[in-house]
């Protein structure tokens, strides 16, 4: 069967479709940026058992610009140091320095502190929200590329549905600090309109939660090389079908 094909059987069966890397994706003339979100000395968020935020987001997105360059794509890491509002205009102009044609924020993510519990760890009292796991997106509607932001998403949530992932849809919760518009109730999809390396960035850009390292269990598969490389190699597919330039082929309602 065909590409094109395969994907009218899918459109006409409302189905999603790993569509294959297309011929037409030059990957070499594709640089992608890899944002690590937050920095060593702001490390966001502290995990069930206890290590950083920072830490995570710097193992995966690691692991992400590698598979991205073995597929043939230049990659630019952004790793920002400092703190507040300086390092968040910091990552922005680098990223738009780097002029890349796509650009993925990496994060894991947490709770808000009327869900934590605690719980005692190697002797250290620690906190943790089991209730809450998988993975979330965020895109900006106030980015300059909103409608390629939106659709990288939807790739990289099918890719991660596909292999076996689910998402979590406690950003929509009715409770301060979240209530977020779920854009795309089967694909884990949020619009974030202010979020800074969204908003500013002149590039289709998607910030990911790659799961949520308050929830214990979810943290141990986190810290897994298996995982690292699973997420990595659904955004590398994703970023491929971006490449080719029609992404949105198989895409339908899930
Ligand atoms: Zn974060």
């Amino acid at each position: 069967m065909t590409r094109n094909a395969a994907t009218a059987l899918c459109l006409a069966l409302f189905c999603a479709v790993s569509v294959p890397a297309q011929a037409s994706c030059d990957a070499s003339s594709f640089p992608i940026a890899v944002d690590i979100g937050h920095t060593a000395e702001s490390p966001g968020a502290i995990s069930a058992h206890g290590r950083t935020e920072f830490e995570y987001n710097l193992a995966l997105g690691q692991q992400l610009a590698a598979s991205l360059k073995s597929a043939g794509f230049p990659v630019g890491t952004i790793i920002i140091s400092g703190e507040g509002k300086a390092q968040l205009k910091q990552r922005v102009d680098k990223a738009n320095r780097l002029d890349p044609r796509l650009l993925i924020s990496i994060h894991h993510d947490s709770a808000q502190e009327r869900f934590l519990k605690a719980w005692e760890f190697q002797g250290r009292i620690l906190r943790h929200a089991d209730q809450f796991s998988g993975f979330s997106l965020f895109v900006s509607r106030a980015n300059a590329e909103p409608e390629d932001s939106k659709k990288f998403a939807m790739l990289i949530a099918d890719q991660l549905l596909d292999g076996g992932l689910s998402f979590s849809s406690h950003h929509a919760m009715n409770v301060v600090g979240e209530r977020k518009q779920l854009l795309d109730p089967a694909r884990g999809i949020y619009e974030y309109t202010n979020l800074r390396v969204l908003k500013d960035s002149r590039m289709p850009a998607v910030l990911l939660e790659a799961g949520v390292i308050l929830n214990r269990d979810e943290e141990l598969a986190l810290a897994s090389p298996q995982r690292r490389m699973a997420i990595s190699d659904a955004i590398t597919t994703a970023a491929i079908q971006m490449c080719g330039g029609n992404g949105a082929g198989g895409l339908a309602l899930r």
